[in-house]
């Protein structure tokens, strides 16, 4: 066949081939250009899951008469004009593919109101009418009827209604947690599905998580809210305690553009890394604000995932703003309490009746001595009034009992406090022994006979490139010829490891993200195996001032609401809740 050009609304129905997967990707696709317009209210109608109809109407700038063909036609945009625009484009659209692709395969109605005239025009099979009066308040209109019609391999398809709606669904959200100050109407056959007022205050922007993302985990998150340097970070981080068995609940915002990317996603795993069970994922909603000159938003066809111009940068301000925050999940640290206690957890407290009051010492002899001893510190007094004598409680009270020789049993000012007493001493001894490993150098321990390593060539010239970085880590590792490197030294802690491996997976880290923390997590690996050899054991009676002790430094220890693997150590049991145990006042 001799080369011909293609007609004009074949090349659009190509395009809509990266565009238009499906109703999903339509209803993104408008939503970002009543976002660009400067909506404040959206509403969206879709019509069995989006095949036969999905509507977009939003209060926007609209569009002028004399701009709605040139909307509807490819490579036509209003948001740059040149190639210093894209570098630093803040707007969710920049192509102007999204109409012209989505109106070659299906039939649109665009209704637009810009100043005091209304004008509509439809466009079917690439024809286009001319703009007729129309009534429509400020905003744009537009409607998508019979997606793939005109198109039927790309029909076939399309699943059941209910997962099409999933889809849209799931970008919905996306776009009402990018964009918390724009309200959104949606409906689905005729039924209301979503209705979210705009959010403008912490309050009302903690109800929408909530409404997208569930009560649970919008009752156990902290909010971040950090800057550096001209990078912000900011959202909602789900306690330790509160994770997932999938990576299903994270999401990332950059500059207000819902994507996915491995360096944010591993910056976070990588802040979480000691305060989770192992396999188990973190919550997050998270949002970054970067200079757009930094990153490439123009890295894929569907603009779901962007380039760091210095991924090394972003990676390290981010996971040290989430680690920050985590290290005040301790006791008192932040105004949630850590686990919910349950109906399971109250119902084994009950039926234990074998407590090992300690002998001597009564309950508030001791619980006196303790808050003397407290006050003695110059500790600040926490609210609540309802220790026995005394002024206030610090959070996790004062000890009145071991339990089976695995729990301590406290009273603070809300009830009852019960702690796992091996686990918070394991994560004691262990934030220990990190602060003492993070204080020296790493000690370095040459190798009885250095080890060389075949690499491909991109590899041994990253080994190359990176010689302060692995110097860092403790490793001293030279490139030894095109293919191959040679290991020295390696940290002495991990003297007895396989150096070979350890570089391996230091090279990939580095390929993968641009930098490596392999050394330090291997470290704590080994620091939290001796910190669990190190802890008090089960069944070892403690004093109740052994006890006071404990609790004083699990509020003075960094994550101290969850142990090393990420289970809860300690639990709190209000009055109000024992009163309804024990159907008191009712
Ligand atoms: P892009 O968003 O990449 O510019 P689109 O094809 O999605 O390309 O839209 C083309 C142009 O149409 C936009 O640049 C904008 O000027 C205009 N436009 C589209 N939708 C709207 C809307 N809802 N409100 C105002 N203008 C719009
Ligand atoms: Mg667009």
């Amino acid at each position: 066949m001799p080369i011909c050009q293609l007609p004009g609304h074949l090349i659009n129905q190509i395009a809509a081939g990266e565009v238009v997967e499906r109703p999903a990707s339509v209803v993104k696709e408008l939503v970002e250009n009543s976002l660009d317009s400067g909506a404040r209210a959206i509403s969206i109608d879709i019509i069995a899951g989006g095949q036969k109809l999905i509507r977009v109407r939003d209060d926007g700038s609209g569009i002028p008469r004399d701009e709605m063909a040139l909307a509807l036609s490819r490579h036509a945009t209003s948001k740059i004009s040149s190639l210093e625009d894209l570098e630093a484009v803040v707007s969710l659209g920049f192509r102007g593919e999204a109409l012209p692709s989505i109106a070659s395969v299906a039939r649109m109605t665009l209704v637009s109101r810009f100043g005091d005239s209304a004008w509509q025009v439809e466009a079917d099979n690439g024809s286009l009418t001319e703009p007729a009066p129309a009534a429509h308040p400020m905003g744009t209109t537009v409607e998508v009827h019979d997606l793939f019609y005109n198109t039927p391999a790309r029909k076939k398809f399309l699943r059941t209604e209910r997962t099409e709606l999933n889809h849209i669904d799931k970008w919905i959200r996306r776009l009402a947690l990018a964009r918390l100050d724009v309200a959104f109407t949606v409906t689905h056959n005729r039924r209301t599905t979503l209705n979210l007022k705009a959010a403008t205050d912490d309050e009302s922007r903690l109800q929408r998580v909530n409404a997208i993302c569930g009560e649970s985990f919008a009752s156990q998150t902290m909010l971040i809210n950090r800057e550096s340097d001209g990078v912000a970070l900011s959202g909602w981080i789900g306690l330790p305690t509160y994770n997932r068995s999938q990576a299903d609940l994270q999401f990332w915002f950059v500059n207000g553009r819902s994507i996915s990317d491995k360096t944010l996603a591993h910056a976070a795993r990588h802040a979480y890394r000691d305060v989770l069970f192992h396999g188990r994922f973190p919550a997050y909603v998270l949002q970054l604000a970067i200079d757009p000159t930094l990153v490439d938003a123009n890295a894929h066809p569907a603009k779901l995932e962007i380039r760091f111009r210095d991924s090394r940068m972003v990676h390290g301000f981010v996971s040290q703003a989430i680690e920050h925050a985590l290290r005040d999940t301790r006791p008192g640290g932040h105004d949630i309490s850590p686990a919910p206690s349950t109906t399971l957890l109250k119902s084994h407290v009950i039926r234990q009746s074998t407590m090992s009051l300690p002998s001597g010492g009564g309950r508030s002899s001791s619980v006196a001595e303790a808050m003397a001893a407290y006050q003695a510190l110059g500790a600040v007094p926490m609210t609540g009034q309802n220790l026995p004598g005394s002024a206030s409680s610090p959070p996790l009270g004062f000890a009145l009992a071991q339990l089976a020789g695995i729990y301590i049993l406290a009273e603070n000012s809300d009830g009852l406090v019960v702690i796992d007493m091996h686990a918070a001493h394991e994560r004691i001894v262990y934030e220990k022994l990190k602060l003492s490993f993070a204080d020296k150098a790493i000690t370095r321990q040459p190798l009885l006979v250095p080890t060389t390593v075949s690499v491909s060539e991109s590899e041994a010239s990253l080994v190359e490139e990176s010689g302060d970085l692995f110097s860092q880590l403790g490793l001293s590792v030279d490139r030894s010829g095109p293919t191959s490197v040679l290991i020295r030294e390696v940290p002495a802690m991990l003297r007895q490891g396989d150096a070979e491996a350890l570089v391996r997976d230091v090279i990939s880290d580095l390929q993968e993200s641009g930098t490596s923390n392999r050394v330090e997590d291997i470290c704590h690996d080994i620091l939290a195996t001796m910190a669990c050899h190190g802890s008090v054991r089960a069944n070892r009676s403690m004093t109740i001032p052994e006890m006071n002790a404990l609790l004083r430094e699990m509020e003075s220890t960094e994550r101290a609401d969850q142990c090393n693997h990420g289970r809860p150590t300690w639990t709190n049991i209000s009055l109000a809740e024992l009163d309804r145990l024990f159907l008191r006042g009712q």
